[in-house]
């Protein structure tokens, strides 16, 4: 910690080695020099005045940081290149004199560390809300956020009087993509999965998350039945596409899909609270019938549709 004192003329009584080594101005150079005249450059107005009020008055003062970042010319030791100033908190305590004069202790303590160890609690708190809604293997959301999320289309969905849909996304024997290529490619797979589903997605409001270990749903509000049919459908053709090799499927020799989908629509009585249940019984359907194909939830006799 840097310490300086001042008598009542505003002369230098002690100058610390601190001080000297940051201001770059040696203790015999300092000491009986006026305060304004000691530094390479002078002290900022408001550290001046506080020192002569605490001088005048006999109060104390501190110079909080927030405020004044840097009011003396002090530089940290360690800049190589451009000397950069220390950012300061400075408390100047009012000293009685046996001459019955006043004189000022100046503490300065160097605040960077401080201001630095802030900023990087600021990202990591940014970091932290970010891992809390995002996948950390694919970066798409995760599951955590999709619920919440899903409530809330939902919400808006039955307010606006818009349908919504909801698309559950099962890789076909993964199990087997992972005995035979390992866990390491299996991620790879999930990942580029990720990436090819995303790539489908047009607009701001649709949402697609990793459900499960290889499962992923997407929401996608304003989208009626007869049109999330063909999307899931472009959904499927974009894997099959993609043609990730995959020796040990049963139906193929590439990575496949099968889709769930479930419709909440006003006009056809989609049912509100089980659609991620419906899609996920649509999903079972495909699987069944099969795999790599899409199945839509079609509602049990006793609850027909109204067309
Ligand atoms: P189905 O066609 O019926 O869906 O068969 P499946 O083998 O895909 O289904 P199952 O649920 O039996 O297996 C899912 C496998 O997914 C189990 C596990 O090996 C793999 N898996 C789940 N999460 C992860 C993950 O995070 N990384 C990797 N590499 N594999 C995962
Ligand atoms: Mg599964
Ligand atoms: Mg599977």
């Amino acid at each position: 910690m840097g310490l300086i004192v001042v008598d009542s003329e505003e002369n230098i009584l002690l100058w610390n080695d601190w001080v000297a080594k940051s201001s770059g101005i040696p203790e015999d150079q300092a000491l009986h020099k006026k305060i304004t005249e000691a530094f390479k450059e002078s002290p900022t107005p408001a550290f001046l005045s506080a020192l002569r009020n605490s001088l005048s008055y006999g109060l104390p003062a501190v110079l909080s940081n927030a405020l004044h970042r840097s009011p003396l010319a002090l530089y940290a030791a360690d800049a190589d290149q451009e000397k950069q100033r220390i950012h300061q908190s400075i408390a100047i305590t009012v000293l009685a004199q046996a001459d019955g004069k006043r004189c000022c202790l100046i503490q300065i303590s160097d605040s960077s560390n401080s201001i630095k160890r802030e900023k990087m609690l600021r990202s990591h708190s940014e970091i932290l809300k970010r891992d809390a809604t995002t996948d950390s293997l694919t970066g798409i959301y995760n599951r955590r956020f999709f619920d919440e999320h899903y409530k809330m289309a939902l919400g808006v969905s039955i307010r606006q009087k818009l349908p919504l849909s909801v698309f559950m996304v099962d890789i076909d024997f993964f199990k087997e993509y992972n005995d035979y290529y390992g866990h390491p490619q299996g991620d790879k797979a999930l990942i580029s999965v990720a990436q090819t589903l995303k790539a489908q997605l047009a607009r701001a409001t649709d949402v697609l998350a990793r459900y499960g270990g290889e499962e992923f749903i997407l929401i996608l509000p304003n989208m009626p039945q007869d049109h999330a049919l063909p999307f899931a459908e472009r959904l499927r053709a974009a894997i099959w596409d993609a043609s990730i090799p995959h020796l040990k499927s049963k139906i193929a020799s590439q990575l496949s899909i099968s889709i769930g989908v479930s419709t909440y629509d006003q006009i056809n009585h989609g049912d509100v609270k089980s659609l991620v249940q419906s899609a996920d019984s649509a999903l079972y359907e495909a699987k069944q019938q099969g795999r790599n194909r899409v199945a839509f939830f079609a509602p049990a006799a006793d609850h027909p549709q109204k067309n």
